[in-house]
């Protein structure tokens, strides 16, 4: 098993290639390069294992055994998930068990949202794979191998990155977002972790000039090889492997309580395509399962699914479900390539060059359009639904009015759960369960739940949202660094002198 791009411009790599590189060098992203199935009588083997041991299974069949032994990659998953709050992971909970309404929450881990399910798995998966590179040397020998991981989050992400990475031996991480445009909460999430290779920093500026800063660092290639920059960001392959998990252990939850023939439709609020591409592949593995994806009103893929067009817009849409406010979805570009694969192209070079040519127009004129095959595919493949503020206000309030008194959706759990909604209302198969992926505790973006509960009799952000231990968060210590411009000329000092103090300890 290797990986090649999603536009054939380079050489298949390894595993632990494709996680330590994320991009491939031709721009494309890193795809299994054979189409692998469950064992046959998966459904009824499988079916009692625990979170950990069906991640244990499922990440074999894409990660040989001679890169990470079975021993070791066990030990990975237990180290991962010993973080989260509950033995399940990520359990299952009734929204309305009358209607067929279900969560996963995904939430549980180290810094209360889904991104942690994979980012806890990346970060033990750097430092093991650093860790076998440099034995044998010295912890001051200079051809120790490392990474400098450079990030830039307007909140969400960055936490899940830090708290994946915190306290990994050869592994630094920086991580820049907008001064003061990030939510208390938030802030003191990346700020409170102390760990020397942690190392937040503000900058003037937005999180555009924030993004296009990494960008310009990855581009610098002195500074580059120098430092060995590394990202972790949502194309990272291990991320969207890690996610697939999920979708198998509810499945088999729902096989147990309703019966083997049970249908279910997992409803995937989306921004950058890697959540619900999880979901994606774990439909190619077998498990029969339908997927529908969630957008707010940056609806890139809804409107692909809709007219076979990816357009993009020229602004992104500040919305109240601010992690999936994107301009395009980066990870779609992996599910093209298979569509192209299963349709119109009649070889994997010949599908990559697809890929690559509609990657090109869209860089070039901010569209294209598939053929009418592929768009059929795809639009047989996924649902799509698409949810505004307003909808997604409504849609808390009725939940905690309504159908779970006193339970508080975040707002992109919202957006799928509306989206659940029209696709029930749809539907003529009254059986089918549908489950929404509950990406995030409501407590990290407390503007759009109270804006949504204001009002409600007997609500309080403190006493139903607000988990303990974001309490004693808001006092503890914090440690940031203040960029005084954003330039990259400064950040790259930064990043420097916090290097060589590293060293020093
Ligand atoms: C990142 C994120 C999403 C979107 O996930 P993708 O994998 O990018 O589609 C949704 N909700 C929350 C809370 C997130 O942090």
């Amino acid at each position: 098993m290797k990986y090649f791009s999603t536009r054939s411009g380079c050489d298949a790599v390894s595993f632990e290639h494709a996680v330590i590189a994320g991009l491939a060098p031709d721009g494309g992203l890193y795809i299994p390069s054979e189409s692998i199935q469950a064992p046959s009588d998966f459904l009824t083997a499988w079916k009692d294992l625990t979170f950990q041991q069906l991640a244990a299974e499922i990440f074999s069949l894409y990660i040989p055994e001679s890169e990470v032994p079975r021993a070791d990659l066990e030990d990975l998953i237990a180290k991962s998930y010993s973080t989260f709050k509950v033995p399940e992971v990520t359990p299952v909970r009734a929204l309305n068990a009358d209607k067929n309404q279900y969560l996963l929450e995904l939430f549980h881990g180290p810094t209360y949202a889904f991104k942690d399910v994979a980012l806890q798995f990346v970060g033990n998966l750097f430092e093991y794979f650093l860790t076998r590179r440099n034995v044998g040397k010295a912890a001051d020998a200079l051809d120790r191998e490392k990474i400098t991981v450079i990030g830039a989050t307007s909140g969400d992400t960055g936490s899940a990155a830090i708290y994946g990475l915190r306290n990994k031996k050869d592994v630094s991480v920086f991580i820049l977002y907008p001064e003061g445009r990030v939510s208390p909460i938030q802030e003191q999430q990346m700020t409170t972790v102390l760990d020397p290779n942690v190392h937040t920093i503000t900058v003037p500026g937005t999180f555009d000039d924030c993004q296009d800063l990494v960008k310009q660092m990855f581009a610098d290639k002195e500074f580059n090889s120098k430092y060995h920059v590394g990202a972790v960001n949502s194309i990272n392959w291990a991320r969207i492997l890690a996610q697939i998990t999920y979708y198998f252990a509810s499945y088999f939850q729902f096989a147990k309580t309703k019966g083997s023939d049970v249908k279910v439709k997992y409803v995937v609020p989306t921004g950058n395509f890697g959540d619900i591409l999880a979901g994606f592949y774990a439909e190619k593995l077998g498990l029969p399962i339908e997927l529908t994806v969630a957008t707010n009103a940056n609806d890139i893929l809804y409107r692909f699914f809709k007219s076979g067009a990816y357009t993009k817009e020229n602004e992104v849409h500040a919305t109240l479900s601010p992690a999936m406010d994107i301009i395009v979805s980066s990870n779609f570009e992996r599910f093209l390539w298979h569509a192209a694969r299963s349709t119109v192209a009649k070889s994997d070079t010949e599908a990559g060059s697809l890929v690559k040519q509609w990657m090109d127009e869209l860089k070039a004129t901010g569209s294209f359009r598939v053929p009418s095959e592929v768009h059929k595919l795809a639009s047989s493949t996924f649902g799509a639904q698409h949810t505004n503020d307003k909808t997604t206000k409504t849609t808390i309030a009725k939940v905690y009015n309504e159908y779970c008194p006193n339970y508080v959706l975040d707002p992109h759990t919202a957006v799928g759960v509306n989206a659940a909604w029209l696709e029930q209302e749809a539907d003529a198969d009254k059986h089918k369960v549908y489950v929404t992926l509950s990406t995030a505790h409501p407590a990290k973006f407390s503007e759009a739940v109270n804006e949504a509960l204001v009002g409600v009799k007997g609500y309080s952000f403190e006493n139903d949202v607000l988990p303990d231990e974001f309490k004693v968060m808001m006092q503890a210590k914090t440690k940031k660094i203040k960029a005084n411009s954003s330039e990259k000329a400064e950040i790259q000092q930064i990043v420097v002198s916090e290097l060589a103090k590293e060293q020093q300890l």
